[in-house]
């Protein structure tokens, strides 16, 4: 796993005249986007989790890059005129952890290239390719063990040439500190960090070289370069990703939730047995973000298990309550039902707090139950994503709060989505899972323990074993490791996912997320379809729909249809009522929720007597997948 990556962006790209008159050259625009930020996207992709960028020229852009990318990091190059790479790398040098992947800032590269070198098992590598005919080629010879001896842009001065230097390696923190001191020992300025790399290379501290024989990238100096990665570079790195997506399926349904190729590309790792300290790190990783996403530093635990949403909750319900103590569970769909079911099966002294689902629950009467039933525990769903009905948590954890009452939150579909500050709301303790709004695969499941709520259960007598909380917890932090076998892969994914997670925010997410849920409603209200629950109490994640009332309707036929376009779409869960459901969660794009509003306007269209092929399709306007 890398998780770092230095960009040497100092330079002034003075042989572009004046498109870099006011930019660094990072800013070239190529298919529509700076090359830095195209190295940015694919470096996260890649699983980096922090990107160093040495500034020199304009490093006021890079400061306003910083600002959208959470994961950037400046360090300046105050001599950036009259020193070259090796100083802007210098100046990077401090902030560098461990193993990293180190880039210039001008490139333009197929994302494969990352993938090479981080899969290399060699822990210092220079990727190189075959010869490219750019005329601006730093040639590379090597020794019989592949590692560099000579770099030059001038071929007449290697022995032979092996190779092309791309701009890309992978270097150990240790042999960046040796390039740094030889950078002080020669007392050249101007000393690029190509030339570095050779003489630690030649004393003894072999950096191997990696060949890609037909590599697609290119370096842009000069008008000409720019001309060929117009022409010619981009759409051979545009058609080799295409080539390497995958087939998009867009899932409507509330969770598993569509993931981005990143995330499911994450899940492909080298064999680790999950009790090396490498992956006992991953997972301490990924407790900490998550906890961060819901509290301020140091106050949220976040306990990791394998399984779905539902061990999460019956993670908390089994654990959190004490023998003497008494829950109030609010039943006002599916989930909340479940979580009485559990409580009952452990023998809990338990009520319920009964709500139709379909409109606000009534929270004075709430806390009347509360107070007269002499409650110490309050379990409540956040969002009830039986019907798309966001309950008043924060308002309700409040008073639970003021009255000592310990409170258990599911936020399986609300969390990554709803901003949620566990001190703020007065949540102790809060379940979600991987696969929902964070956007990761199906198979971990994680509780959300505020410190003190979490200390607290401490001694309280074990009812459950494989789902006990504070175990669960103690083990990890005493050995590292999880207790049982955890879903390697899907910790990978989840990893990914939380990179991904913080550069679009939560808050930016649940804007997104809106905006696909507007496209819903409003071609809804065009179509006709009724809505039980009132917009103002939607989520703004799911909607239940009323079936149509028509005799020819049939979810199975319009969610076939919908399966041909690329769409899953999900039955409803109201009890009582005939509905069915459409969530917009996941890595859904407006547009998509668009084409999907055409295909629903067309089959519901067949249903008044449109022309249909028998199987509920309209032959006129496909859509489009
Ligand atoms: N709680 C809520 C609010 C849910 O929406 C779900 C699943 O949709 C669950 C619990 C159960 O999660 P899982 O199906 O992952 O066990």
């Amino acid at each position: 796993m890398i998780a770092q990556a230095v960009i040497m962006a100092g330079g002034l790209g003075s042989r572009l005249g004046s498109r870099t008159k006011d930019m660094p050259k990072g800013f070239l625009e190529v298919g529509g986007k700076p090359l830095i930020v195209q190295s940015i996207e694919k470096l996260v992709a890649a699983g980096v989790e922090e990107i160093i960028i040495g500034t020199g020229y304009h490093a006021e852009r890079f400061e306003e890059l910083a600002r959208k990318y959470p994961c950037i990091k400046l360090a300046h190059n105050a001599d950036y005129q009259t020193t070259s790479s090796m100083a802007t790398l210098a100046a990077c040098a401090p902030l560098v952890k461990g193993d990293f992947l180190l880039l210039e800032s001008d490139l333009l590269y197929d994302s494969i290239g990352l993938h090479v070198l981080i899969n290399d098992p060699r822990r210092d590598v220079i990727l190189s390719s075959g010869r490219t005919g750019s005329g601006d080629e730093v040639w590379l010879q090597v020794d019989s063990q592949g590692s560099l001896v000579k770099e030059s842009k001038d071929a007449g001065e290697l022995d032979s040439v092996y190779s092309e230097l791309v701009g890309i390696s992978k270097l150990r923190k240790e042999t960046l500190g040796l390039m740094v001191e030889e950078l002080e020992k020669q007392g050249k300025p101007k000393m690029d960090y190509e030339a570095a790399m050779q003489a630690v290379s030649c004393a003894g501290n072999g950096i191997a070289v990696r060949k890609v024989e037909y590599y697609a990238w290119c370096e842009i100096d000069d008008e000409n370069h720019l001309k060929r990665a117009v022409e010619q570079v981009y759409p051979r790195i545009a058609e080799n990703e295409d080539i390497r997506g995958i087939r998009r399926e867009v899932l409507l349904n509330p969770g598993p939730a569509t993931t981005t190729d990143s995330v499911k590309y994450a899940q492909v790792q080298a064999d680790i047995c999950p009790r090396e300290n490498e992956f006992g790190d991953v997972m301490g990783w990924i407790s900490g973000e998550l906890s961060l996403m819901v509290g301020k530093p140091g106050r949220v635990e976040t306990v990791l298990f394998g399984g779905s949403g539902t061990a999460a909750d019956e993670a908390m319900i089994s654990s959190c309550v004490p023998q003497d103590g008494r829950l109030l569970i609010v039943d006002n769909g599916a989930y909340g039902k479940r979580m009485a079911k559990m409580a009952g099966i452990y023998g809990i002294d338990y009520g319920t707090f009964k709500s139709d689902g379909i409109s606000r629950i009534d929270v004075p009467a709430l806390e009347k139950e509360l107070v007269d039933g002499k409650y110490t525990h309050l379990a409540i769903v956040y969002h009830e994503t039986t019907t798309g009905i966001l309950n008043p948590v924060p308002e309700v954890c409040r008073f639970c709060h003021d009255h000592g009452i310990v409170t258990i939150v599911d936020a399986v579909s609300a969390f990554a989505a709803i901003p949620i500050d566990m001190d703020r709301d007065c949540i102790d303790f809060m379940a979600s899972t991987s696969n929902k709004n964070i956007q990761g695969m199906a198979g971990l499941a994680f509780v959300f323990c505020r410190k003190e709520a979490l200390e607290a259960i401490k001694d309280y007598p074990m009812r459950n074993y494989y789902l006990n909380i504070y175990d669960q917890h103690k083990y990890y932090k005493d050995k590292n490791q999880m207790r049982f076998t955890p879903p390697v892969q899907t910790a990978y994914a989840l990893r990914q996912a939380i990179l991904e997670t913080k550069i679009e925010t939560i808050e930016g997410r649940y804007a997104r997320y809106t905006a696909c849920w507007e496209v819903l409603i409003a071609a809804a209200k065009r179509i006709g379809l009724r809505m039980p629950v009132p917009e103002s109490e939607q989520s703004h994640l799911i909607v239940t729909f009323m079936d149509p009332e028509s005799p020819r309707y049939s979810f199975d036929d319009m969610h076939d249809l919908s399966r041909e376009y690329g769409f899953t779409i999900y039955p409803g869960k109201l009890s009582d009522a005939k509905t069915f459901r459409i969530a917009n969660i996941g890595d859904i794009r407006p547009e998509e929720m668009e084409r999907f509003t055409v295909l629903l306007g067309q089959y519901m269209k067949t249903l008044r007597g449109g022309r249909e092929d028998g199987r509920g399709r309209v032959q006129e306007e496909a859509p489009g997948a």
